[in-house]
């Protein structure tokens, strides 16, 4: 399962950009999931790789 910790999240749109078919920009400025990774496709790893601060993590 993939998580952003919201708290952890600088707002730069890298996942969102990378991957837009699971990562978007919520209103609050911060990364949100469109829907549940059910398995980390190249893109949802490239989004995770793009995140400068960690905040996409699998668990
Ligand atoms: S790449 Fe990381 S810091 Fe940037 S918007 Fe996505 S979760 Fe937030």
């Amino acid at each position: 399962m993939i998580k952003i910790d919201k708290d952890m999240c600088i707002g730069c749109g890298a996942c969102a950009a990378s991957c837009p078919e699971y990562f978007d920009m919520d209103e609050d400025g911060k990364a949100k999931l469109l829907k549940e990774v059910v398995s980390v496709t190249e893109c949802v790893q490239d989004a995770i790789d793009a995140c400068p601060v960690g905040a996409i993590t699998k668990e």
